[in-house]
C-alpha cells in the first residue's frame, strides 16, 4: 500500500527524469528523445544500452582524437604558409601579390581548422580537396614543387584523410543512433 503511493506520486511529480541522462521526461516516454535509454524497456534492453553506450564513447573518443590531429595539421600548416611566405616575401620576392595570395590561404586554413570544431566532415573535407588543388595548381605552374617538402606533404595529407575518415564514421555513427531510437 505504502510503496504503491509512493510509485504514484514518482510518475505524478513534474520532475520526470531519464535514470540515464536527467533529461527532463515525459512520463509516457518508452525511449528517452535525448540519449535513446530505454526507460520503459526490460532490464536486458537497459543493461544492452550501457554496453553500447560504452563501445560508442570509445569509437567517439577515437574519432574525436584524430579530428582534434586533423585540425592542428590545419593549424600548423597555416602558420608555416604565412611565415614562410612572410620571409619570403621580406628577404627576396618583395612581392605583395604574392603574399596577398598566402595570407589568404594560410587565412582559409585557419578558418577552416576552426570551423572543424562544428562542422568537422566538412570543413575538413573543404581543406583536404583545397589542400590537394593547391599542390596540382602550383606542380603545373612550377613542376619542381611537386617534390618541395614531399614527406611533409604526405603527413599532411594523411593526418586530413584521417580526420575526415573519422569525421564521417563519427557522423554515420550518429545517424545509425538516431534511427534506432
Ligand atoms: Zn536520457
Amino acid at each position: 500500500m505504502d510503496d504503491k503511493y509512493t510509485k504514484t506520486e514518482a510518475i505524478e511529480q513534474k520532475n520526470y527524469k531519464c535514470s540515464n541522462c536527467n533529461i527532463e521526461l515525459n512520463k509516457e516516454a518508452q525511449f528517452c528523445p535525448s540519449c535513446g535509454f530505454p526507460e520503459k524497456g526490460t532490464d536486458l534492453e537497459k543493461s544492452k544500452f550501457h554496453a553500447h553506450a560504452v563501445l560508442n564513447k570509445n569509437k567517439y573518443f577515437d574519432a574525436d582524437k584524430k579530428v582534434k590531429e586533423a585540425r592542428n595539421t590545419l593549424y600548423i600548416l597555416a602558420g608555416i604558409i604565412f611565415v614562410f611566405s612572410l620571409y619570403e616575401t621580406v628577404y627576396k620576392t618583395e612581392d605583395a601579390t604574392l603574399f596577398t595570395i598566402n595570407f589568404i590561404i594560410s587565412f582559409s586554413f585557419m578558418i577552416l581548422g576552426y570551423w572543424s570544431i562544428k562542422k568537422p566532415l566538412a570543413a575538413l573535407l573543404s581543406a583536404l580537396f583545397l589542400y590537394i588543388t593547391l599542390i596540382v595548381s602550383n606542380g603545373i605552374f612550377d613542376p619542381t614543387t611537386l617534390y618541395n617538402g614531399l614527406v611533409a606533404k604526405i603527413f599532411i595529407i594523411s593526418y586530413l584523410g584521417r580526420g575526415v575518415y573519422s569525421a564521417n564514421a563519427y557522423q554515420k555513427e550518429l545517424h545509425k543512433n538516431e534511427n534506432t531510437q
